[in-house]
């Protein structure tokens, strides 16, 4: 898997830098921009009021819910949240992870997709 199934349906809609999907791997990398898995929950959670920003020092910060009773069959984790930072609206989200009360974890694209679905997305 090269880009996650948002970025393939997208494709590229603009004009220059191509995109660098967060999933290349199926686990998230900071060497992404305008992946559209991470822009439809960046979206999400600009959506349900739960992001803070702050440009001069602190980035923003966004989160979206991860509700396991949205997740596959094969799902064997818990539910938590998607935990997301970024500076500005820039294509670029520097890090992202899921989180709970045990914890944090990396964030996979079944995560995205399972917090995406909870969302009424996919
Ligand atoms: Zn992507």
């Amino acid at each position: 898997m090269t880009e996650c199934r948002m970025c393939w349906e997208r494709g590229k809609t603009w004009n220059g830098d191509d995109p660098r999907c967060a999933f290349p791997g199926g686990v998230f990398t900071p060497n992404n921009w305008n992946c559209a898995t991470m822009g439809r929950l960046r979206a999400m959670a600009e959506e349900n009021g739960h992001c803070d920003r702050d440009d001069n020092s602190c980035g923003s910060i966004g989160f979206v819910r991860m509700n396991d009773d949205y997740a596959p069959e094969d799902y064997d984790g818990l539910g938590g949240y998607v935990v997301m930072s970024w500076y500005k609206d820039r294509g670029k989200t520097g890090h992202a992870i899921v989180m709970d009360d045990h914890g944090t974890q990396e964030l996979t694209l079944q995560h995205a997709e399972i917090a995406l679905k909870g969302g009424g997305i996919v």
